[in-house]
């Protein structure tokens, strides 16, 4: 195997130090909120106390000032484990970046250190009932009164964190009549008079996942909740296309740690179980399909680890992360479905971490842009003519 090179002695001893907490503060807890369909608060509080949200924030808010490979070990560990309830991803490499690059000083004294606590959970509502990869067709307005506040209206839905969320960036036009460059984006609270959370979504994978629909009905937002204040109306879209690598990137980043731990649960199986008197392994359907899924899932690292490095030097394109994203979450399904194979019946239930990994990866391929959409990304990028 190559080694990886991105990480240093600090890195891997915050990977040992982030273990413990999942063992003690998640892991034992996890089934228990696939279950209900959401994980405790307290595994926010906890995980703020102890310096996991928002790290990669300065220290005047509350961060660690961390570089970005701590969050990319959180994505790692978090998904080899298939600890998928776990929003921390979004809120601390998502929706804090959004404020802390586009907000106002008022607005980032406001909330990031309390994101960063845990105090304040964090979500961003993108996604309608009849928009999703089409964001220019959003229908949530947010009209600005004759008094500088804004109305907002509409509904959102498969939104992750939404129904613990206390602070959402809401996707909303501000001139419908503009498209994209009529879109803004707004800090809602949870507790605005008009702002309901609908109900939390039952899922294929993911199912500790509080994922919730939204729903604003006359919703009167001061002036100070346009992220990033006058200068930044109907500049939504700039702000959600100049966040797009790294985001992209985040899942690319999980299907890699997700399809190696699946291989390495099947490796352990195939050598355990008995067929025909030999174990699995010894069959060279399996030690070839094993060889094949893990040459595969050696390539993909080695390419997101470049990737992470281009990131981090500000050098990551759009295609190139598109890329990244489709094709290691392609990957993650394919072995995930081959792992399941190996496992025979026992791959089909639901107490085998590698049955839970095959649900969890369905979504990877659909969220955070479809991979149809990066595909799209990638062919404009080659000067292919579009749609
Ligand atoms: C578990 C989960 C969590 C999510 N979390 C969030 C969140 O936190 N915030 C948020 O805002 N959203 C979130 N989403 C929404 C997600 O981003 C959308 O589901 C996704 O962008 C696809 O949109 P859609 O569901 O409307 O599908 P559609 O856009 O209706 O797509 C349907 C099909 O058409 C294809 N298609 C669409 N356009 C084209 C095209 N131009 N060319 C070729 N094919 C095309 C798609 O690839 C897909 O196969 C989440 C979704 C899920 C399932």
């Amino acid at each position: 195997m190559i080694e990886r090179t991105i990480f240093g002695p600090d890195h891997e001893a915050f990977r040992d130090s982030f273990r413990r907490f999942m063992d003690k503060e998640i892991a034992p807890f996890h089934e228990a909120w696939e279950e209900q369909g959401y994980v405790a608060r307290e595994v926010w509080s906890k995980a703020g106390a102890n310096g996991f949200l928002c790290m990669s924030l300065p220290e005047e808010y509350g961060g660690s000032g961390a570089d970005l490979l701590y969050s990319v070990i959180q994505f790692e560990e978090l998904w080899a484990r298939g600890l998928t309830g776990i929003g921390y991803g979004l809120h601390s490499e998502i929706v804090a970046p959004y404020i802390l690059r586009y907000g106002t000083d008022e607005q980032k004294k406001r909330y990031l250190p309390k994101l960063a606590s845990g105090e304040m959970i964090g979500a961003i509502a993108m996604s309608e009932p009849a928009a999703g990869s089409d964001l220019q067709a959003v229908r949530s307005t947010a009209l600005k009164q004759p008094d500088g506040s804004y109305l907002l209206n509409g509904s959102k839905t498969f939104i992750t964190n939404g129904w613990h969320a206390d602070l959402v960036i809401v996707v909303a036009k501000t001139d419908p009549a503009g498209g994209a460059k009529g879109t803004s984006l707004f800090l809602v609270e949870r507790g605005m008079p008009g702002f309901e959370k609908g109900k939390r979504l039952k899922k294929l994978g993911l199912k500790a996942q509080d994922t919730s629909e939204l729903f604003f009905d006359g919703v009167r937002l001061p002036a100070e909740a346009l992220l990033g204040g006058a200068a930044q109306e109907n500049r939504g879209f700039v702000c959600l296309m100049e966040q797009l690598p790294w985001e992209r990137l985040q899942i690319a980043i999980s299907a890699v740690a997700a399809s190696q731990a699946a291989i390495d649960h099947t490796v352990a199986y195939v050598k355990e179980r008995q067929v025909f008197g030999k174990p699995v392994g010894a069959y060279q359907n399996t030690r070839y399909t094993l060889a094949e899924l893990q040459t595969e899932v050696q390539v993909a690292q080695v390419f997101v680890d470049k990737c992470i490095e281009l990131l981090m030097a500000e050098k990551l394109d759009t295609a190139t992360a598109s890329m990244a994203k489709y094709w290691t979450s392609d990957l993650q399904c394919k072995v995930m479905d081959e792992c399941v194979q190996l496992h025979g019946g026992y791959g089909f239930m639901w107490e085998y971490p590698v049955t839970r990994a095959y649900a969890d990866a369905r979504v990877q391929r659909i969220y955070g842009g479809t991979n149809e959409i990066m595909k799209e990304v990638i062919t404009r990028a080659m000067g292919l003519p579009g749609r």
